[in-house]
């Protein structure tokens, strides 16, 4: 998998991915290895008490009780006693976290950083092995040696494209890893070698796929076509996949979950079911009553996280701020791991009085499934423009709409919206604000909120002009800022 010139190193390596792979399909089999996870566990406090981050809260008297406690019982007794790490403990000293020196690490990668301080997030050789090879195992059950696949990625800090990068080379997938200005947004050459390559595996996050398929429609070029999209990066909710899947003819799956702090904490099977990766990782939800650990019971909260297999910079009890439900159901591929299907960032839901509405309850009521006749438009993408009592859903779609469509889907709309005025406008092109779901997260991408003077300045002059226009129409004394 990686080619060191030491020989004593390379030799240690292939005995990591030996052990690393057998313990995966052992997990995945069922048979879970309590006193192997043990042991990582009390090697995770140990190297933690080397990191700055846990100097004043992990206390020495823990670890010496995890070094006494027999190891399949060091989780159970003892994980709920470490206090819990906020994100912003981290994002304010993510280098504090490390347990080695700079140099000792492999690549230096960042959390993308728009929502707080980047973090630091580099892999080390043997937290990249684990990780690769338990994304490769769930993946082996989708991709195979003849896929050719696109990974379409644009966050050079962040560890991400490399991460899949590796899982693909693991299962000797030919993959190409091109760079879309962001400024300019011009997709001509991916798609060229889309087709040219007869690439059939998308890699990425949603936002960007979207904002290549509408590049493609604006410019009169064919819509690129996949076999299979693996998804990632940002919140993709039932409805968002059916949309991909309509406008691609692949079959969608939310391919992973983590982020570059933690590392891949899910990974998608063949069924679409994203299987917590228990062998690697501690995990807990918590809530108003408290945390608990995940045990594949039913349950939803927050996930906090306890890394196993990163002892370069471990994590104990890490927030991540993501809420997420354990279906707690058997999957039918057979991995025997908990399923989690993540229900976006806690900070991402529109507030109104009396309610809170979600990305995937917009999403529904756009993209909504039954009849529809053959020659109306489809929406590709869309962005929600709050202001006062009057909200205007900005569209792109396949082609021109009539009257009956645009009420039809106004009407859907509204319903999610009582008592407010909705707005329906199809448009040219989105502000660049719409594709950066993958950076902003969905509430920051996708709605903006007017209320906020500051927020004017977000719109490109076209788009401005149709939503200072629209706004006027509904609440004419609101729209003179
Ligand atoms: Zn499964």
């Amino acid at each position: 998998m990686l080619l060191l010139r030491d020989t004593e190193a390379g030799r240690e390596l292939a005995e990591v991915i030996r052990d690393h792979t057998a313990l995966v399909r052992k997990t995945h089999a069922g048979s879970t290895d309590q006193a192997h996870r043990g042991r990582k566990f009390t090697a995770t406090l140990r190297a933690a008490t080397r990191s700055a981050l846990y100097e004043d809260t992990l206390r020495p008297e823990l670890l010496a009780l995890a070094e006494r406690t027999a190891p399949e019982r060091a989780i159970g007794d003892i994980l709920a006693r470490l206090p819990l790490l906020p994100k912003t403990a981290l994002s304010d000293s993510g280098h504090q976290a490390f347990t080695r020196e700079l140099s000792e690490f492999l690549h230096y990668y960042e959390s993308s950083g728009t929502t707080g301080n980047p973090v630091a997030a580099p892999k080390a050789l043997d937290d990249l092995v684990a990780n690769t090879i338990n994304i490769g195992e769930l993946w082996a059950r989708i991709l195979s040696p003849a896929d050719r696949a696109l990974i379409l990625i644009n966050a050079p800090f962040a560890p991400a494209a490399y991460q899949f990068e590796k899982v693909l080379e693991y299962l000797q997938v030919m993959s190409l890893r091109p760079w879309v200005d962001n400024i300019t947004g011009d997709y001509t050459r991916v798609l060229r070698l889309i087709r040219e390559l007869k690439v059939n595996v998308f890699v990425g996050p949603p936002s960007r796929l979207l904002e290549m398929i509408q590049f493609a429609h604006r410019n009169g070029e064919p819509p690129p076509a996949f076999d299979t999209l693996l998804l990632m990066a940002e919140q993709t909710g039932p409805a968002f996949v059916r949309h991909l899947e309509r406008l691609t003819g692949a079959r969608a799956h939310v391919a992973a979950y983590g982020s570059s702090e933690t590392g891949t904490t899910a990974v998608t099977c063949e069924h679409r079911g994203l299987h917590l990766q228990t062998q690697s990782y501690a995990l807990e939800i918590a809530d108003d009553t408290g945390a608990r650990p995940v045990d594949g019971r039913p349950d939803r909260g927050e996930l906090i996280v306890t890394t196993l297999d990163v002892l370069a910079r471990p994590l104990l009890r890490y927030r991540t701020g993501d809420l997420v439900e354990i279906a707690g159901a058997d999957c039918p591929c057979g991995v025997a791991t908990p399923l989690l299907r993540t229900l976006g960032r806690s900070q991402d839901l529109i507030t109104l009085e009396g309610s809170g509405i979600r990305q995937n309850d917009v999403e529904s009521a756009l993209w909504a499934d039954g009849p529809r006749t053959p020659d109306a438009p489809l929406i590709l993408n869309y962005m929600l423009v709050v202001r006062d009592r009057t909200i205007l859903c900005l569209v792109t779609t396949t082609g021109p709409a009539d009257r009956h469509w645009t009420e039809a889907v106004t009407a859907r709309l509204a319903a999610l919206f009582p008592g407010r005025e909705l707005a329906l406008r199809p448009v040219e092109k989105l502000p660049p604000l719409a594709s950066l779901g993958q950076y902003l997260g969905w509430k920051l991408s996708r709605v903006l909120d007017l209320g906020d003077e500051r927020n004017w300045d977000r719109l490109p002059a076209p788009i401005r002009g149709v939503v200072e226009e629209t706004l006027a129409a509904y609440a004419p004394s609101t729209t003179d800022s």
